[in-house]
């Protein structure tokens, strides 16, 4: 398990071309005769391991890894460092795929003590923006599943234990993008421009205000704006001014109210300044929501197999997953994994080209994911 994921560590390949990748499990599961489809919505892979216990009510249970790296240049140093130049695992999506492997083999060797069907869904495309999970539904990989599980390390939380959180637990995510087109001209002639800075300015104080006095549910939500782009001078308007942010929350309601609250307020700016401002809202990730029940039994399963104090409750994210788009659909949980360890330099965030775990964190993995796959 190890090893297969250090040789993805060092063969990183970017969301949407993860071939070789996905041939290299192909090649793994061949080599434990366990059965798969590949090529399944690009080069998604999908296992099926069916136990052979009599069972009355075999069901299906989804297993998810994700399998995708990053355009990060790696600076670990490690001795399995990536050989893609440009190209690193991360934010652990090779841990993630070893896990899942490493799921298998456990399932593979406890054969005869389990029934039902354990599906292993290694899914391509999860930091590219429309996620590789939509496509893998699309290719019917829930099809006749009961339950779908997965989870994602995590250097805040020490190796060996996992952290839970029942409801809604990671933010959906929008890119927002504005573009104010005034009039541009000579500052000094004020009644012949239009001066697009003002209306972005105007926009971003009055979406600021209108989102703050309406959230009196109290939500927890971020409209950041982080880029804006005018390219006049002292004494020069000019023509458009180019806005850029990110809005992210935990309530899909509240999510289209402040999306078109956005676009209604774009529209009045226009009309106040007569401009014009054009509105491109890009939708990501939906809010992922744990299910309550099947977040409870995992707390039940981890707390047996790992001792309760180090199954841990933790808070909200703001970061979103694609894991999300399948609890849309069925009841599941999405688990964080704990791989940090002082003593072995994990202290580096997710997507840091210095990122790293602690690889005794698959072991939990592992068995935690069988576990959940035949319980
Ligand atoms: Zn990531
Ligand atoms: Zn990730």
């Amino acid at each position: 398990m190890v090893a297969a994921r250090r040789h993805i560590h060092q063969h990183p390949e970017l969301s949407g071309c993860e071939q070789e990748t996905a041939d290299y499990i192909c090649q793994i599961l061949d080599e434990f005769q366990i059965p798969y489809r590949k090529n399944v919505a690009g080069s998604g892979v999908v296992a099926e391991l069916t136990g052979k216990m009599a069972c009355s009510f075999p069901h299906v249970v989804a297993l998810r890894a994700d399998m995708d790296a990053l355009p990060v240049q790696e600076h670990t140093g490690l001795p399995f460092q990536s050989e893609n130049a440009g190209v690193m695992h991360a934010c652990g999506h090779d841990v993630h795929v070893g896990c899942l492997m490493g799921a298998l083999m456990i399932l593979k060797e406890l054969q005869y003590r389990f029934g039902g069907t354990v599906r292993a869904i290694f899914q391509p495309s999860e930091e590219s923006y429309e996620g590789g999970a939509p496509q893998m539904i699309e290719a019917g990989v829930l099809n006749g599943v009961s339950a779908i599980y997965g989870l994602h390390v995590t250097p805040e939380i020490p190796c060996g234990s996992i952290g839970l959180h029942a409801g809604e637990f990671m933010a959906s995510t929008d890119e927002l993008h504005f573009v104010a087109i005034g009039k541009g001209g000579h500052a000094a002639l004020v009644n012949e421009t239009v001066n697009p800075l003002f209306m972005a300015a105007d926009f971003i104080c009055k979406v600021r205000k209108e989102v703050a006095s309406r959230n009196v549910r109290d939500v927890e939500t971020v409209l950041s704006f982080g880029r804006l782009v005018a390219n006049g001078s002292t004494n020069v308007v000019p023509d458009e001014a180019v806005l850029s942010g990110t809005f992210r929350t935990f309530d899909e309601a509240w999510r289209d109210e402040v999306l078109h609250l956005l676009a209604e307020t774009a529209k009045e700016i226009a009309a106040a300044y007569r401009g014009d401002f054009q509105v491109d809202i890009r939708n990501g990730y939906p809010v992922l929501k744990n299910n309550p029940e099947t977040t409870r039994e995992v707390e039940v399963w981890a707390k047996q197999l790992l001792g309760a104090g180090r199954v841990l409750s933790i808070p909200k994210r703001m970061t979103a997953e694609d894991f999300s788009y399948y609890l849309q659909k069925m009841r599941g949980t999405f688990i964080r994994l704990g791989s940090g360890n002082e003593s072995r330099n994990t202290h580096f965030p997710l997507h840091s080209s210095l990122f790293m775990v602690d690889e005794d964190c698959m072991k939990t993995g592992a068995a935690l994911l069988a576990l959940c796959g035949i319980a």
